[in-house]
This record gives C-alpha cells, sequence and structure tokens, in this order.
C-alpha cells in the first residue's frame, strides 16, 4: 500500500491517533500475548446460564481444538472451517483453535436457511463446519448438496445426532500431542479468517482479511485515545455485555477479540434479550456498551429502561448503521455522563475506518480516522479528492483494509484502487475538526438492524417466482430497525399475485431480518441503459 503523498493529492484526511507500530504476529498469540497476566479470570460467560471458561481453560481448549483439527482431521495449513454459532462461551476457542492450528476461520450468521448456507458454504469448499443444534437442520440440509461434505461438529453435549462430532471430545482429549502444532508456521500475510459481505453490489462474498489486517486494527483500537475499558488487574475486571453476534466483524474485532486482549468478562448473549441485557448491566456494574442504533433506541426510549438501568454505564460506543440523533439524545437524558461515540467501518475494512476519541462528545459524527489510515472523499464524477464540508465517496486507506473478495478478482478490482484506496459505497464529507459524517449510501445494500441485506439476493429468489416478470428491491427507512427491505414487482402478463403470496415466497427461503416488510405492483423497473436497476428513481418515486 502505496502512502500518500500531500504534495500531489491535497485534502486527504489523516488521522489524529497515533500511527500504529508495525508488528510481526498472528492474531491468535497477539490475542494472547498478555494470558499470564489473568490465567485465572473468566474470559467468557454465557449471561443466560453462567456457564463459562477462564482465559486458562480458553487457551488450553484451543490449543487441543486446534491439535484435534490437525490430527483427528487432518486438516492442514489454509484449509478454511466454517463457524455457524451464536454468541456462545465456546466461540472465541472455537476461532482461535482454528487459527492455532494454521486454518482460516469463516464465520456465518447462525439464523440463516439452508438456501443461505448452501450458497456461502458452497463458495468457500470448508474442511470442517462447527455449529451447534440450533443451526444443524439448515446446515445439514445444504451440506447435502455439497459435492464434498465437510465433517460438522457440534459443541452441544446431548442429543447430537448421528455422524457428528462432540467439540467436547476434541477439546477436552488430555492426552492429545499437541506438537503436530510447532510445525504450523504462520507468516502475518496469511489468511487468517473470512466473514462475509456484499460491498457495493451483488451477492455476499468472502472477504478476505490477513493475521497482519486483523492484528492492525487491534493495535489501532489499542491507542490510548480511542480504548476506554481498563485492563484487567489482580483486583479489578471490567465486565461486557456481548450483545453484538460474533460473527459480524464489528463484535468480533471490537469486542471478542480486542477486549480477550484486555483480560475483560465477556457475558455472552445467544440473542438481544432486552431483560438479560439490563439486568446484566445492573448485576455486573457495566461501565461499557458496545451496540448498534436499535439498542440505543431500546435504551434510550423505552420505557423499561429507567436511570437507575443506565447508571454505571460511562461510555457507549454504537456502530454498524446509521444513528438517529434523538436515540442517542434520549440515552443522554437518562445519563448526561455517558461519553456516547460512534464508530464507522465495514468488513472490509476489519469493522474499523473511524471512531470517536474516548473523551468526545461530538456524536453526530463517526469520529475520527483510525491511527495509520487515511481518507479519501472522492468527487462522485471526477473521483478527485474534496475538501472539509463537501459530500463524496468516503475512501479509505489503510493496514487493516481487506486482502480482496474471494476468489473473485473481478469485485475487488472495483473496489480497490491501483494506488490502495478502498472505495467504500458510502457518501460522507468531513469538517475543519477532522471529524467524519456518514450521510447517506451510494450501493444498493440495505441495513437492517445493523445486519446486511444484500438486494441482489432477494431479486434473484423473486424472480424464480413463475408469476414474477421483474423485480427491484431496496430499503425504506424503519423506526426501528433502521431500515426493511421493500420489493417491486413487476407480474407476467396475465398473472395474479398477492402482496402476501410474494413476501410469503422470500421469507421462506432467508433469515427473518432479511424478510420483506411491503410489496408494490408497477408496470416496469426503471433501468439506466446498461441493465442496472435505477434504485434511486424508485426510491425517489415510491417512497418518498
Ligand atoms: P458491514 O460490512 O456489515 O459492517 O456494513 C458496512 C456498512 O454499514 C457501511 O458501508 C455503512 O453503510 C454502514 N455503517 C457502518 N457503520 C455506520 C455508521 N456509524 N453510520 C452509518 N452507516 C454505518
Amino acid at each position: 500500500v502505496m502512502l500518500s503523498d500531500n504534495k500531489t493529492e491535497p485534502n486527504i484526511l489523516k488521522s489524529v491517533y497515533n500511527d500504529i507500530p508495525s508488528i510481526n504476529s498472528t492474531v491468535n498469540d497477539f490475542i494472547w500475548q498478555n494470558l499470564d497476566r489473568w490465567p485465572d479470570k473468566t474470559a467468557v460467560v454465557c449471561a443466560a446460564t453462567g456457564h463459562g471458561y477462564t482465559y486458562a481453560q480458553t487457551h488450553r481448549m484451543s490449543i487441543a481444538f486446534a491439535a484435534s483439527l490437525r490430527t483427528k482431521l487432518k486438516l492442514k495449513n489454509d484449509d478454511i472451517v466454517a463457524i455457524i454459532l451464536p454468541n456462545v462461551p465456546e466461540y472465541p476457542c472455537t476461532v482461535l483453535g482454528v487459527l492455532e492450528a494454521g486454518c482460516i476461520a469463516s464465520m456465518m450468521n447462525p439464523a440463516y436457511t439452508a438456501h443461505e448456507f448452501k450458497r456461502q458454504l458452497e463458495l468457500i469448499d470448508c474442511k470442517a463446519v462447527i455449529t451447534s443444534k440450533l443451526s444443524y437442520p439448515n446446515v445439514a440440509e445444504a451440506i447435502k448438496t455439497l459435492k464434498t461434505k465437510p465433517p460438522v461438529i457440534l459443541i452441544d453435549n446431548d442429543g447430537i445426532p448421528e455422524n457428528t462430532i462432540k467439540f467436547a471430545e476434541f477439546v477436552e482429549d488430555m492426552s492429545i500431542d499437541t506438537d503436530c502444532l510447532k510445525s504450523v508456521q504462520r507468516n502475518k500475510r496469511d489468511v487468517a479468517i473470512l466473514p462475509f459481505s456484499s460491498g457495493t453490489t451483488g451477492f455476499a462474498k468472502g472477504v478476505v482479511l490477513t493475521h497482519e489486517s486483523v492484528v492492525a486494527i487491534n493495535q489501532m483500537i489499542y491507542d490510548p485515545d480511542v480504548l476506554a475499558v481498563e485492563e484487567a488487574t489482580a483486583k479489578s475486571q471490567p465486565a461486557i455485555p456481548a450483545v453484538l453476534p460474533f460473527f459480524h466483524i464489528f463484535g468480533f474485532n471490537a469486542v471478542m477479540l480486542n477486549l480477550m486482549g484486555r483480560g475483560s468478562k465477556l457475558i455472552t448473549f445467544t440473542n438481544f434479550n432486552p431483560e438479560l441485557f439490563l439486568k446484566t448491566i445492573v448485576q455486573q456494574n457495566v461501565e461499557h456498551l458496545y451496540i448498534v442504533p436499535p439498542m440505543v433506541l431500546f435504551l434510550g426510549k423505552h420505557p423499561a429502561v429507567t436511570p437507575e438501568h443506565l447508571q454505571s454505564i460511562k461510555g457507549i460506543i454504537c456502530g454498524a448503521a446509521p444513528l438517529s440523533q434523538s436515540d442517542a439524545l434520549a440515552v443522554l437524558n437518562k445519563n448526561k455522563d455517558i461519553i456516547f461515540r460512534q464508530g464507522y467501518g465495514l468488513t472490509e475494512t476489519n469493522g474499523g475506518v473511524t471512531v470517536g476519541k474516548k473523551t468526545d462528545t461530538n456524536h453526530s459524527a463517526v469520529g475520527h480516522v483510525f491511527g495509520s489510515c487515511e481518507i479519501k472523499i472522492a468527487d462522485l464524477q471526477t473521483q478527485e479528492a474534496l475538501g472539509p464540508g463537501e459530500e463524496g465517496e468516503i475512501w479509505v486507506r489503510g493496514p487493516m483494509l481487506m486482502q480482496g473478495y474471494f476468489k473473485n478478482d473481478k469485485a475487488t478490482k472495483e473496489v480497490i484502487t491501483e494506488d490502495g484506496w478502498y472505495k467504500t459505497g458510502d457518501i460522507g464529507k468531513y469538517d475543519e475538526n477532522q471529524y467524519l459524517y456518514v450521510t447517506d449510501r451510494l450501493k444498493e445494500l440495505i441495513k437492517v438492524k445493523g445486519f446486511q441485506v444484500p438486494p441482489a439476493e432477494i431479486e434473484t429468489i423473486l424472480r424464480t417466482h413463475p408469476k414474477i416478470m421483474d423485480c427491484a428491491v431496496v430499503g425504506i427507512p424503519d423506526p426501528v430497525t433502521g431500515e426493511a427491505p421493500k420489493a417491486f414487482v413487476v407480474t407476467q402478463k396475465g398473472a395474479t399475485l398477492l402482496p402476501g403470496e410474494v413476501t410469503q415466497y422470500v421469507n421462506d427461503k432467508v433469515a427473518a431480518f432479511k424478510n420483506i416488510k411491503e410489496v408494490q405492483f408497477v408496470e416496469e423497473i426503471p433501468k439506466n441503459p446498461a441493465g442496472k436497476i435505477m434504485r434511486k428513481t424508485l426510491k425517489e418515486k415510491y417512497c418518498k
């Protein structure tokens, strides 16, 4: 990656944070570097059941798991392992074990349908799947359609189906010889994780993130002006509710990896249970929250959330989707001392582009660009770098960037320029004080509760309906989820179709957050001369 030269390219937004030192470390070595400072502290514990593991246990299990993957499943360097789990105490151990084995961890949303798993599993050709009874029926159905059938490891202790492997047997095998791990040579340029994102257009793609890039984002968050959570000490240990899913890059890096590197206690939630969340905050004296906009709405505006519930909170970081100002202010109304910050990032940037300083009170901006990174606001026509106050596409450059999309050079070339800029597909501007503002989205992506809904995926399903001739899906504003998908449908000549039939047809095949909220029948779908759906035109015509 070339560094920008301000003389030739003016208007490049630089970081207010420290540059990160270049280090040569794998993700697992980076996370475990301070293990001996808090071996007996709880690393992860389930909010609902109290079941959990200490740091030493998580470490020991991840090593045994890695050795089992290598010796029992014969996995090799760069083999891909799918991790399909909700936030459970075993999650960090599975990820770190896969990395320890020299393999690549590909995280997926456990709520997916068989239809959704099939596409992603087919794409990555994984050599093993780690999941739980919750997702197993859909995973198993998807695997039936694959050419090579990966072995399935289940984290549950009882009632596991035949032909599956019990996670406990892999991690509790005391006789396992871990010598095989000595030969696992990993370089910082090797691929560590492979989460999914649809990016600017089309279907979900695998996002190739190296050890170096994952370590980089974690170093950036450790900047003293960024990270507010104290390191664990002999006397104290910060407790953080892990309500953001670990399969999404925000929860994966900012919560799971980053806070484990600090010796925090992660309290896992398999889903967002509002009552349990409030109870946990109060009982564990929680000081810091990492949340998405719908959770801010809940904390700020739900009558059941009182100022007492938020008394212990010192800082909140919200990200993954646009935040409504009134929702942030409602939280501050219940506790005015909270430092409320936003973070902005993408799967393609390891979850981070900007974040507010830990003393910041400007919560309408998404903060400042991370250390060692730069932002360019590119004019939509000329791609020239624009100055303060001017809106254009947000481009970013830095060591946390993805290598590209998995086995998809074409899609990679569309978003990464020759001089290393990644085009986010978001519209924004910066001000004189180096704050970035995200104001709109150029790309077609819809975000529901912070989750990605790629319109192309729903359109492809709709097109298989015998009565549908053409269609387009766009995001419409939703007060609770941020956005919701709306389908425009052109029916086949002479066919009659009810809105309910359309929604049912899609909703049977996708996870609940992708469900269509509205259907509108139209005469035709506006397209440009190249045949591309003109989504802005549809929105302006029908959604205002
Ligand atoms: P994902 O890869 O799922 O993290 O999605 C990345 C996209 O989420 C970005 O390109 C933005 O469109 C959106 N996003 C993330 N954080 C923010 C934020 N703080 N404000 C507005 N949009 C955001």
